[in-house]
């Protein structure tokens, strides 16, 4: 079995510990992280799936889709985010919203 593989099957909050550990273990996490940088990181990475698509090449679109993740996953990791808890508060909020969030375009 690969490491990918034996990876699977993780749950969010498993996601996070798991890709804020590699983060932590090759030093990004050494120094206090600025919450700006480290959000507009998750930014580039959709700006490289952006040039990925434009491109066909879609082995690189889903590597830099998966690289936002890990950023984000990375990030909740170390500011001790619940994603798993906010996800499902903020999804029962928007179950609650109108059709199209009453927007009309
Ligand atoms: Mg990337």
């Amino acid at each position: 079995m690969t490491e990918a593989t034996t990876e699977q099957g993780k749950t969010l909050s498993e996601l996070c510990e798991y890709c804020h550990g590699i983060a932590r273990e090759k030093g990004f996490w050494d120094k206090e992280r600025n919450v700006g940088e480290a959000l507009m990181l998750v930014v580039t990475e959709i700006a490289e799936a952006m040039e990925g698509y434009r491109h066909e090449d879609h082995d690189n679109f889903r590597e830099e889709i998966a690289d936002a993740f890990i950023r984000l996953f990375d990030f909740c990791g170390g500011m001790g985010i619940d994603i798993e808890a906010e996800i499902m508060k903020k999804c029962a909020v928007n179950k609650k919203r109108p059709y199209k969030h009453g927007k009309i375009c």
